[in-house]
Parts: C-alpha cells; sequence; structure tokens
C-alpha cells in the first residue's frame, strides 16, 4: 500500500486519495492541485453544505458528541458511528454520513457516503449535492458528482465481497497500535458504554460485520439536488453503475496520481469554468489571455 512519503501524495502533504479528490479531478484537476498546493478557502457554501449534512444525520441518530483527543479516539469513534449507522440500515432502510475505506491501485482511498437506502431489498448509494435554484444539470457539471457515486458503490461493493477487509484496514490504519485517551473513554463509560464496546479492534470487526452483510448492492444510483438555502430538493439523477466504464476513468486519474503526468487543466470546450476559479490568472494562466471564455455548455 502506498502512503504519505514522496510522489504527488507527498507534494499534497496528503497520505491518502480522498474520493472527492478524483470527483474534482473531473470538473478541474489542475484546480484539485491547486486547492492543496495554495491553500482551500472555507467558503460560506461549504458551511451550509456541511450544516445541512449535519442535520440530515440527525434525523437518523445522535452522532457521538465527545470530541475525539487521539489518533486512537478518532478511530474509535470513526467505527462507532460507522457502526450505528449500518445498525441503522438494516433497521430502518436508511443510513446517513457514512465513513467508507478502500484501495485503489494501491493507494489508501476513503470517503463520506450521504446516504444509503434500502429499495425492494436493496442498498442504494445516493449522494447528495447543494447548489443554486437556478442551477442548469449540463453533462459537465454532474460528471464529477456521477464519479463520486460510482467510487462509493465501488468501494462498497469491494467490502462486501470482501476484497477489502477489516484486516486490510487494521493494518494500514495501525488499530492495534492505538488506545484510547483517558478522558474519552470516561466519556463513553458515562455513556454506558463498557467491556468490548471500548475496544476500536472489536468495534471495527462489528462495522465490517454489518457491512459484509448489508443488503446486495443496487447497480442504480442516485445524485441529488437540493437547494443551498432551503434544503429542498430541485432535481435528483439516476445513474448505472458500470464497473468497466469506472475503470476507464480511473486508468487516466491514477496516471495523475503515479506522477506520469502533470495536472491537467480544463479542456478548451470547457474553458468558461475558469471564470469561477480563483487560482485565474494568478496561479493559473492556462486558458489566461482569452477572450472568448464563453459560458457555452455551463
Ligand atoms: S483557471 Fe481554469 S484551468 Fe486553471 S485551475 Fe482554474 S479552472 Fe482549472
Amino acid at each position: 500500500m502506498r502512503a504519505g512519503g514522496g510522489g504527488v501524495l507527498g507534494k499534497l502533504g496528503k497520505s491518502s486519495i480522498l474520493v472527492t479528490d478524483i470527483a474534482n479531478q473531473f470538473w478541474c484537476e489542475r484546480q484539485m492541485e491547486y486547492n492543496y498546493l495554495y491553500g482551500k478557502k472555507y467558503t460560506k457554501y461549504m458551511a451550509q453544505g456541511k450544516q445541512l449534512h449535519q442535520e440530515l444525520q440527525q434525523e437518523v441518530y445522535v452522532p457521538l458528541t465527545i470530541e475525539p483527543v487521539t489518533y486512537g479516539d478518532f478511530l474509535y469513534k470513526t467505527a462507532y458511528e460507522n457502526y450505528r449507522s449500518m445498525r441503522s440500515l438494516k433497521e430502518k432502510g436508511l443510513c446517513r454520513e457514512l465513513r467508507v475505506y478502500g484501495s485503489l491501485n494501491g493507494y489508501r482511498l476513503s470517503g463520506q457516503i450521504d446516504e444509503l437506502k434500502v429499495v425492494n431489498d436493496r442498498t442504494v448509494v445516493v449522494e447528495r449535492k447543494t447548489t443554486d435554484v437556478d442551477r442548469k444539470f449540463t453533462e459537465a457539471y454532474t460528471r464529477p458528482h456521477i464519479v463520486q457515486v460510482m467510487l462509493y458503490r465501488k468501494m462498497l461493493g469491494d467490502i462486501r465481497e470482501k476484497k477489502y477487509t477489516e484486516e486490510n484496514f487494521a493494518k494500514i490504519y495501525e488499530v492495534g497500535k492505538t488506545t484510547l485517551s483517558d478522558v474519552f473513554k470516561r466519556e463513553l463509560n458515562a455513556m454506558g458504554l463498557q467491556g468490548e464496546m471500548l475496544d476500536t479492534g472489536a468495534m471495527y470487526r462489528k462495522m465490517f460485520g454489518e457491512m459484509y452483510t448489508m443488503p446486495t448492492l443496487d447497480d442504480r444510483l442516485e445524485v441529488v439536488y437540493v437547494d443551498r438555502f432551503s434544503g429542498k430538493q430541485i432535481s435528483s439523477i439516476q445513474v448505472e453503475y458500470k464497473e468497466d466504464e469506472m475503470g476507464e476513468r480511473i486508468s487516466n486519474v491514477m496516471k495523475y496520481w503515479n506522477g506520469e503526468r502533470e495536472s491537467a487543466p480544463v479542456v478548451e470546450a470547457e474553458k468558461w469554468k475558469c471564470n469561477f476559479c480563483k487560482f485565474f490568472g494568478k496561479e493559473c494562466k492556462a486558458w489566461w489571455g482569452q477572450r472568448d471564455l464563453s459560458a457555452a455548455g455551463k
């Protein structure tokens, strides 16, 4: 498993690839890279999106409000919340904000799935996006979201088929070497958690156990668009999961992470995106000086 150290990950100060990194490559790969190199701004739109996600999560269960102090606490909290989410999927047919881990061509991959729901005894992956009411849902706009939901489907499939197991996870994230901080453990005790329920390794076994046995994964995936202000649904698209198509898309993406090629700016037909990019004319001059950045196809 490649992680940290050198290469492109090292250059970007990362130890693993996020699903959203890959999705963002399908908007503009150079922008994704420059966000790491030159600083990501925490925009008000991102803050609104985060709040909405938290509210949706609380509809299903109350997440642990205890703040992790150490890496071991963080690992435990993730396992506990995922375990509760997976139980909720089986009991209520719905779970939200599930962290998911996997491997892609030897790299660590992680992400957070917005929603899983059970429809006709099958698990459907749903990605929610906040957007504006007047948004046009063009191919260029929806492409990153489709890739994102497909990757989640692939990662869940890998876990369900045991291509990626609790053993893989425990080894890569060194679960066995971690301990809980005293303050975190005291708070868990106060919640009534005792014995095996306080063991991080055991909690991951429970979490993976639930994931191995989740209802069959549907190849029908959903991307739901909600108004960033009201949270109401504006539109949704259905996506058919195709493993071959996913593989083709990913192989070009991996050339970037392997350092076989530089990050690519947007193609000429999509240079209108530069109008909305904070790096345009500053760090990135790929299309700078071009007069016609028409919004055709936006
Ligand atoms: S200016 Fe255009 S090509 Fe450059 S990073 Fe931004 S969107 Fe990509």
